[in-house]
């Protein structure tokens, strides 16, 4: 187990599309429970590495994220970097490049595997001061979650954030020169326009990022329900129309700016991948704590409670026994949802030939290096192509 994922569920105002588990800051922390949150998340650690661990030194990527984590005050947050940084592997342990073949055998980026250290923060809870503490504290990768640069537009997402703090946050960005960083885009928001869109994109890469995350929003279930409620189901219908119609415009938009497209969500400058998210879609074991957090183990899988109190109240963690074929479904499912695809043999059982055959046939499908993976046309319909492949592990 080389990955841990860290949440923190506190935010400044809830956002009307979120599915994440977030409440809102400053009750919790006048009534104490902020810090009682971090003491509990490092006992969580401790109790779930074993004995012996508690030096740390065991993992290859941390991943902290909410939740807004860069709301909690700064000597808080710093002191809770400085703790998990301690529990990174050193440098010197990892393994290097040639140790990690996998992009490199296919041509693409090659992966340095150096631990890596990410954060998730919003505009308007950071400034340069506190990236260079975060920096020094131990992070490696920042994630900046913009949404949209068109203030109507985070309007109709119930995200209250202005111009201003966005402007101020790519400066502080830019002013301590953040060598990996990642801007979260969203895409089929109500109202949006292909001209707004784009107008996104643009700004996004003017902005320098060596990642950018375009999520379509038309994919959250809080989303379906909130516009639905509020709009009407006809306005739902046209931004998926929208969504359906423009989304490949966005893409290629985004890849003739350099950043290649290596999950269907997900783009990077060739060596900027997410090091910890592509650990979920190969199908590595990962730990996850705090309040919501999800961990995988070998054929277990425990969910948390979903609130703070929940948490603080130590409420047992929801467990799922996973047999080798759900495991093996999921590794394939998510593996094809990337650029680099899922080794054939690993997943054959959970394949269903004849489609795969077909598939391939239609160029729906590549084989590659071993490997089954969707033709990067055909990724923006990944879910039907992937549902058409595989057999969910119940049915076979
Ligand atoms: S800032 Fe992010 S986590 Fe917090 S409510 Fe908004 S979308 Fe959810």
């Amino acid at each position: 187990m080389k990955h841990l994922y860290v949440h923190l569920p506190f935010c400044r105002t809830p956002c009307a599309y979120c599915d994440f588990a977030s409440e809102p800051f400053w009750p919790h922390f006048r009534a104490g429970r902020v810090e009682r949150y971090l003491e509990a998340l490092q006992e969580e650690l401790i109790e779930r590495t074993g004995p012996g661990s508690a030096s740390g030194g065991i993992f290859r990527t941390i991943y902290l994220g909410g939740g807004t984590p860069t709301v909690i005050p700064p000597d808080l947050l710093v002191a809770l970097v400085r703790y998990l940084a301690a529990w990174l592997e050193r440098p010197s342990d990892a393994p290097t490049a040639s140790g990690e073949a996998e992009f490199t055998a296919a041509g693409v980026a090659d992966v340095p595997e150096l631990p890596e250290f990410t954060i998730e923060a919003n505009p308007g809870t950071i400034d340069a001061h506190l990236l260079e503490r975060l920096a020094e504290a131990g992070i490696s990768r920042l994630s900046l979650g913009v949404q949209s640069f068109a203030p109507a537009l985070r309007a109709a997402l119930g995200r209250r954030v202005s111009q201003k703090e966005i402007e101020d946050a790519l400066t502080a960005v830019s002013a301590v020169g953040w060598r990996e960083w990642n801007l979260d885009l969203v895409f089929g928001i109500p109202g949006q326009t292909r001209v707004d869109a784009f107008a996104d994109v643009d700004a996004a890469v003017a902005a320098g990022p060596t990642h950018i995350s375009l999520y379509d929003l038309t994919y959250t279930q809080a989303y379906r329900t909130r516009v639905d409620v509020t709009l009407g189901v006809g306005a739902r219908s046209a931004a998926d129309a929208f969504a359906e119609q423009h989304y490949s415009e966005v893409v290629a938009r985004l890849e003739a700016s350099g950043y290649r497209r290596y999950e269907v969500s997900n783009f990077a400058l060739a060596g900027h991948e997410c090091r910890h998210n592509l650990a979920y879609w190969r199908g590595e074991d990962y730990l996850g704590i705090g309040a919501s957090a999800v961990s995988t183990i070998g054929g277990e899988r425990r969910t948390n409670p979903r609130s703070a109190g929940e948490y603080l109240a130590r409420r047992p963690a929801q467990v799922e026994l996973l047999s080798p074929k759900t495991k093996m479904w999921e590794k394939a499912m998510l593996g094809l949802r990337t650029s680099d695809g899922v080794e054939e043999a690993a997943v054959l059982p959970v394949v269903d030939g004849v489609a795969r055959d077909r598939l391939l046939a239609q160029g729906c499908l590549e084989r590659r290096y071993g490997k089954l993976r969707l033709n990067p046309g055909f990724l923006d319909v990944s879910n039907t192509v992937i549902g058409a492949l595989l057999v969910p592990p119940g049915e076979s």
